[in-house]
């Protein structure tokens, strides 16, 4: 969940702390939200116009590409199996369900597009919205959620700040909205996630700039396509071969 379209930041793009040696377990995957090997999940557009249906459909697939998941797509809720895995409104803020989420029955939207509903937004922002919010759907967590994070706890902290008001703005209360931010933006263990190189390129990234600790300014640009490493992660993580 973010305000992706706000940031553009010119950066240096160093491949800082990349575990050459273990490329494919790279990105953050939580366990507990990985879809069954296999799986067709189907994705159903309860509002929007078909020329956004279509962004999406051609996207999202994507990330599937040498997976073993597969899409299928419907254009509204009545024309939709009785399950339904990831539901999209164009409505509201940008956000996600991660992964597999177990309410498949219901009509509620388990993902928020609406920045690429914006005037002035660009195609390579609409790009990086979904393939973003996708990449949660597939049980992807944020990137700077690594244990690797290479940077420090402070810019998670200020992650953390700037969530509180957009979690106000979606109607969460003062103290749950402080404790949801906490709870989203701190870094997760090896024992819940699939994890271990940290990968500044990953879609899942967060655009930032910040002061390091040696009084360098570092900045993490936003990124509009799937990395290297996020494609190989989600190829081992959903492998066509059991
Ligand atoms: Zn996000």
């Amino acid at each position: 969940m973010s305000n992706l379209t706000k940031n553009s930041l010119i950066v240096i793009i160093g491949l800082y702390g990349l575990g050459l040696t273990n490329l494919s377990n790279s990105a953050v995957l939580v366990k507990e939200k990985r879809w069954h090997n296999h799986s067709t999940l189907n994705v159903v557009f309860l509002n929007g116009e078909p020329a956004l249906h279509s962004k999406v459909k051609m996207l999202a697939p994507l990330w599937l590409e040498g997976t073993s998941l597969k899409f299928s797509f419907f254009d509204s809720l009545d024309t939709a199996p009785e399950d339904t895995h990831i539901r999209i409104s164009f409505t509201s803020h940008n956000g996600s369900r991660l992964g597999a989420h177990g309410e498949y029955k219901s009509s509620f939207a388990t993902m928020n597009l609406a920045d690429v509903m914006s005037q002035d937004i660009s195609e390579r922002s609409i790009q990086r919205i979904i393939l973003h919010e996708f990449g949660h759907a597939l049980g992807l967590e944020h990137e700077y959620r690594n244990i690797n994070w290479p940077y420090g706890q402070h810019i998670i902290e200020k992650f953390t700040e700037e969530c509180i008001p957009r979690m106000r703005q979606i109607g969460h209360d003062p103290e749950v909205a402080e404790q949801r931010c906490h709870d989203i933006n701190q870094s997760i263990s090896k024992k819940l996630a699939l994890t271990t190189a940290y990968d500044e390129r990953s879609i899942m990234n967060y655009p930032a700039s910040f002061a390091l600790d040696n009084g360098m300014n570092k900045t993490i640009e936003a990124t509009h396509t799937l990395s290297i490493l996020d494609k190989h992660a989600i190829k081992r993580w959903y492998p066509k071969s059991p």
